[in-house]
């Protein structure tokens, strides 16, 4: 048998090596230039920096796992999160109970009930129910009219944009158990993994060890089409060439299979292209200077174009950095947001007067170089009833299978489900797990 793999993020390489630990022969085919998809990086001052923020929780047990069989073990860490609120001109530390309880803008009772939602959801064990309802309607019934405005409702919209009051319950309360059980059980602050030096000799060491193990691994190969001929898919095209497969792994957007395979059932395509995905630009600053001792900061205002503020050099040392000071400025948007095509400096402009709105004493001459990265497919948006358009690793296709961040539910994409799923559509099509 031989399978070919499409794509080269976590869920890629963890499809190839799982196959490449069972002795199955399997080619990897990756459009870009590197493996490691959205997880991947770049270089700042000769160190590796993720291209879009990324950490792992304590339940990320399977990843950090990972990590451990590659060797690089001894260099992974687990940080104190130290997150905050921007509200009304003000950054309010979130990162504890404590905090919480401390948190000015709501009265003591409304704290209460939000210090609870940190508690409660993990004791919800059939999420089912939570499909009927938005996270708005949820939200609003448990923690009330005021938590929900001056938290929940920026954070819905930061992350969603015009879709924040259709997302289902599921999600938030998927996020609320995940950052929950990613606390320490005393203190109750959250603890955060990352790996000194980046992840990205992750991914470089991973490819060594599946290119060592025999995996065929095809950078800059994008592929055209997958061939679907009586019912089956039968190969690829890569560069015009007609590639000869017996099974194909399918692990990018489902929209992106859509256009793919034209040989799809109509109403499997259209089940696909039902399923929404945001898209990202972050700017990277390199500073002189840091804007704040928060690692990650929310931003509850409207009139700010960016969504979450993230300072990396607040989780790891500046000095991995050459003494830099490093900050994302993430903002979640739709493919035809005009942010989504700024380049680096016109999104520096865009961003600048409310960046100094929200550090009165800062100046672009903190800044000594700056980056925009963006990705169409990098966050599916969870509606009511998800679970009745989400794709089934196993196509209605034979010998095609499909396994990517809409895959992953009634959890949210990751990393560590990106490596979970990789593993569960191999074990799907070796019949080792029923398919479904
Ligand atoms: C802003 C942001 C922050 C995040 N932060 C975190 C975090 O803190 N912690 C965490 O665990 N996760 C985080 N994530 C999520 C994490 O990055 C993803 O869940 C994970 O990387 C998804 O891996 P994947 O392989 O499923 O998808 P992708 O990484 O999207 O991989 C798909 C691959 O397919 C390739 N491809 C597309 N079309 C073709 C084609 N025709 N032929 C060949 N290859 C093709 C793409 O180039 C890509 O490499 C974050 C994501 C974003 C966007």
């Amino acid at each position: 048998m031989r399978v070919a793999v499409v794509g080269g993020g976590i869920t890629g390489m963890s499809a190839a090596y799982e196959l490449a630990k069972r002795g199955i022969p399997c080619t990897l085919f990756e459009k870009d230039e590197t493996l490691g998809g959205l997880a991947g990086s770049f270089k700042v001052n000769n160190t590796y920096l993720e291209k879009f923020y990324h950490h792992l929780f304590t339940t990320d047990t399977a990843m950090v796992e990972l990590i451990h069989e590659l060797g690089l073990g001894d260099q992974f860490v687990w940080n104190d999160s130290n997150t905050g609120l921007y509200y009304v001109q003000r950054i309010y530390r979130l990162a504890t109970p404590l905090d919480v309880l401390r948190f000015k803008p709501l009265s003591f009772p409304d704290r209460i009930r939000m210090g609870m939602l940190a508690i409660w959801p993990r004791f919800i064990r059939d999420w089912h129910k939570l499909e009927e309802i938005t996270a708005r309607e949820w939200l609003l019934r448990y923690a009330g009219p005021r938590v929900y405005q001056v938290v929940w409702e920026p954070l819905l919209r930061n992350k969603f944009g015009h879709y924040h009051d259709q997302v289902a319950a599921v999600w938030i309360w998927n996020k609320l158990v995940l950052r929950g059980g990613s606390r320490d059980v005393r203190s109750g602050a959250e603890k955060l993994g990352y790996q000194r030096g980046g992840f990205g000799p992750v991914f470089i060491a991973w490819e060594k060890r599946m290119r060592e193990m025999g995996v065929e691994i095809r950078l800059n190969s994008p592929v055209e089409h997958i061939r679907i001929e009586n019912g089956r898919a039968t190969g690829v095209v890569v560069a015009g060439q007609f590639e000869p497969f017996d099974q194909v792994i399918v692990t990018t957007a489902p929209a992106i299979l859509a256009e793919m395979a034209p040989g799809l059932p109509e109403a499997y395509r259209h089940q696909l292209q039902q399923i929404i995905y945001l898209a990202n630009v972050c700017l990277v600053l390199k500073l002189k200077r840091s804007l704040s001792t928060t690692y990650w900061l929310n931003i509850a205002d409207p009139t700010i174009p960016f969504v979450g503020l993230i300072e990396h050099t607040n989780m790891q040392r500046p000095d991995e950095y050459g003494g830099a000071h490093i900050a994302y400025l993430s903002r979640y948007l739709d493919a035809d947001d005009p942010y989504y095509c700024m380049s680096a400096e016109e999104l520096f402009e865009a961003y600048l007067p409310h960046i100094r709105k929200m550090f009165p004493e800062f100046d672009a001459s903190w800044v000594e170089e700056k980056w925009a990265w963006r990705e169409r497919w990098t966050q599916p948006v969870i509606l009511r009833h998800y679970s009745k358009v989400r794709p089934a690793l196993k196509t209605p296709v034979d010998n095609l299978w499909l396994s990517c961040m809409a895959s992953i539910y009634p959890q949210d994409r990751g990393m560590n489900y990106a490596l979970l799923y990789g593993r569960k559509v191999v074990r799907q099509m070796l019949g080792e797990e029923p398919a479904a």
